[in-house]
């Protein structure tokens, strides 16, 4: 046996490495791309050729030979998507077989899970039809299948209406020449005319267009309603009609059978939809359609990115700010930055959109390395929002709510309008502050915000690890006036709901709309346009199209000013902007009540003055200063396990080898949720102003990691341009 035609395979198993396994002697050959099934150990696991033909290191007569060669020896993942998952795994030093996997559909990641078959589509032949000229006669099940097929051609799931044994009907059909039986054909777009761009949309739509065919990355920059969805519709129009294929990203929560629909209607085709939230054999479907080719538009969540296209011709990736493209645990990828590398390897273009862009994207942009189109108008015309602060320090509330902000909801209301009042319960760490004076604890040593750790009693510096006791009464006023920020909202629900009994109140946060069709009953509701109060987390945010509301409170966002994170004030920015373009959209002017503690904070002042444009520019002089990212690049070593001494251990062994060179490591820091599920959990940063330097000295330094002693009892994983700490 030749040691040269060796197959390379991905595993899942969390090992950093592929493995070198004999071809089956016989039979259909292993390519890469394809699926095999292999003994591993004791076990045999499936998994996909990266390479054959390959010398392997290993003597042949140690080498374990291929079982089985799935799906008859055909390719699933293309040789650009392996690329692509290859320079995943690199970039974000994860197993291979784990980057592999979530490339698979998990009905695909065992032996067992087998394809669909291809659609197919029954119709008429010549025979058939003169036979339907004459008279039924005896034959009236095979005349009556004559007769289904005879408008066009027709499904399975069609047919089989018709009769219990319409198979064995349409066989005998077919024995006598009066059917066949092909392949569905591949769908077609019927775009639908939509409305006359607006200059700026007309300037966007051009820009991408000119460049299709080639890799370019398009910042588009448009305040919320500005029609950034119909310029994706528009250049996804050209995509389609030249026979291409799309991949549309959207937020977690962004993907609603409103948006669906819109894409359907304008773009003439069923959009094909991909989430985590599928049912296996939905999601294989789906999967096998976009692969085929037969799938013209996928839409889908951050999951859908490495769904293979052959004839890929667009990425738009929707709401680019939004926290869900990144992936939060195992493989820890940026959808948005895999995207951009997908585009620039098949070379196409890719469009991001959103009303509030990262400043990864935004200094880009500036930096000229993407192409940035700005929508600054409303596309409908409507008024911007104008802004009311509530200084918190001098109003009682209840249940954190102001009487002010409370009067003009009952205003509003009264008024038959619609109401949104956004709570921001989750994403932050609590801080310690004094309600009198707006006190709260800074780290002497870097002066970021001190994290209230309730349980021991103590206040943390998430940047140095710096530790004190949390004070029982205010340091600066005396006053026994310090909560803990971030609490007290659950209540507040409720509290409106008995206060305006008389108006439906609807809820919109995780725990209530995760049920199945709760949030699309509740949108529903919205549009209608009856008078309502709605009542929710980060979820109302999100791109929702509500004409009718004309009041938007923000109860309180004051826990970003005091975040351990240096993204907290990105975050809040953001969200400020996105709940504000909540409001008003239509024909009503809308009005944003923001209440805080700190009305003359300088961010929050920009923001409100200046817009986002401008705090974002400000926000990133300051990661300048800070050589944070995207003015820097940020890797995390992340450990966790049941014995906080175990994780310390291992990272103080772990920084103890960090090899020298321009990247700083520092740490252990607690994560800002530094218990979960009953772990302690505890990183390192990694920090460095060039990117390839940083990854030159990690590469180095993890095979020393693994070999640590102490790594063993710890759970551990390296967080590439992490977005939470
Ligand atoms: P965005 O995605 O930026 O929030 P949309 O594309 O959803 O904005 O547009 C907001 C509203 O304006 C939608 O109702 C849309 O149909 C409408 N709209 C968009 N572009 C135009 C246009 N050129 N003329 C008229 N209406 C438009
Ligand atoms: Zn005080
Ligand atoms: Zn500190």
């Amino acid at each position: 046996m030749n040691a040269a035609s060796c197959l390379r395979v991905a595993l899942p198993v969390p090992l950093p490495q592929l493995f070198d396994y004999l071809p089956r002697e016989s039979g259909r050959p292993a390519v890469p791309g394809g699926r095999v099934s292999v003994p591993f150990g004791k076990r045999r696991l499936v998994g996909i050729v990266i390479e054959t033909g390959v010398a392997s290191e290993i003597a042949p007569d140690r080498l374990q030979r291929v079982e089985t060669v799935l799906d008859d020896g055909e390719a699933l993942l293309d040789e650009r998507l392996l690329a692509l998952l290859h320079w995943c795994w690199q970039y974000y030093k994860r197993a291979p077989g784990d980057v592999v996997a979530a490339a698979l559909p998990p009905a695909l990641r065992t032996a067992r899970g087998q394809r669909p078959p291809p659609p197919q589509i029954h119709q008429l032949t010549d025979a058939g039809r003169e036979r339907l000229g004459a008279p039924p006669g005896r034959e009236t099940a095979r005349y009556a299948l004559l007769e289904a097929m005879a408008p066009g051609p027709q499904t399975d799931a069609s047919l089989r209406g018709l009769a219990g044994r319409w198979r064995a009907t349409l066989d005998a059909l077919i024995d006598k020449g009066m059917a066949e039986t092909v392949m569905a054909p591949l769908t077609e777009a019927q775009p639908q005319p939509g409305p006359e761009l607006r200059s700026e949309q007309r300037t966007a739509v051009d820009a991408i267009v000119s460049n299709l065919g080639r890799f370019r990355c398009h910042l588009l920059d448009g305040v919320t309603g500005s029609g950034k969805t119909e310029v994706y519709m528009c250049v996804l129009e050209q995509v389609l009609t030249a026979g291409q294929q799309a991949l549309v990203l959207v937020p977690e929560i962004g993907l609603t059978p409103q948006l669906l629909r819109r894409f359907s209607r304008r773009l003439g085709v069923e959009p094909n939809v991909i989430h985590s939230g599928l049912a296996a054999g939905e999601r294989l479907a789906a999967w096998e359609a976009a692969r085929t080719g037969r799938a013209p538009l996928l839409v889908g969540t951050r999951s859908a990115l490495f769904t293979p296209m052959p004839r890929l011709g667009l990425v738009v990736l929707d709401e680019e700010h939004d926290a869900s493209f990144k992936q939060q645990e195992g493989f820890r990828y940026s959808a948005r930055d895999v995207a951009v590398k997908r585009a620039a390897e098949l070379n196409i273009p890719v469009v991001l959109g959103s009303a509030t862009p990262s400043l990864e994207s935004l200094r880009n942009a500036k930096e000229k390395r993407y192409d940035w189109q700005r929508l600054r108008e409303r596309a409908t015309r409507a008024a911007l929002p104008s802004w009311r602060v509530l200084d918190l320090r001098q109003q009682r509330t209840v249940h954190g709510l102001t009487e002010t902000a409370l009067d003009a909801v009952s205003i509003a209301l009264d008024r038959g309008e619609q109401v949104m009042v956004f709570l921001n319960r989750r994403g932050y760490a609590p801080v310690l502050m004094c309600q009198s004076c707006g006190w709260h604890g800074l780290c002497e040593r870097c002066d970021a915000n001190l994290t209230w750790h309730r349980g021991g009693g103590r206040l943390c510096c998430h940047h140095c690890g710096h530790q004190r006791r949390a004070p029982e009464l205010c340091p600066e006023c005396r006053a026994d006036a310090l909560v803990g920020a971030g609490e007290g909202t659950q209540q507040l629900e409720e509290y409106l709901a008995k206060q305006f009994e008389s108006v439906p109140v609807l809820r919109f946060d995780r725990d209530r709309v995760s049920r199945k069709g709760v949030m699309d009953e509740q949108l529903a509701q919205v549009r209608e346009g009856e008078c309502c109060l709605m009542v929710g987390t980060q979820m109302l945010a999100k791109g929702h199209h509500f004409p009718g509301v004309t009041l938007v409170v923000i109860v309180n966002t004051d826990q970003a000013l005091y975040s351990a994170d240096y993204r907290a004030l990105e975050r809040m920015g953001q969200m400020i902007q996105q709940v504000a373009g909540r409001a008003g959209r239509a024909e009503k002017p809308g009005t944003v009540i923001l209440q805080t503690l700190h009305p003359e904070h300088p961010a929050l002042s920009l923001l409100l003055e200046k817009g986002y444009a401008a705090y974002a520019e400000w926000l990133l002089e300051e990661r300048k200063l800070a050589g944070l990212p995207p003015c820097g690049h940020q890797a995390l070593l992340r450990a966790d396990a049941h014995d906080r001494a175990d994780v310390e251990r291992f990272l103080r062994d772990a920084l103890a080898c960090f090899p020298r060179g321009a990247a700083r490591a520092f740490g252990p820091v607690p994560a800002i949720m530094e218990r979960i599920g009953g772990r302690w959990r505890m990183y390192l940063v990694l920090l460095a102003e060039d990117r390839s330097g940083l990854h030159r000295q990690v590469d180095h330094w993890l095979p020393r990691v693994r070999g640590l002693s102490t790594a063993r009892k710890v759970r551990w994983s390296m967080d590439i341009d992490p977005q939470e700490l």
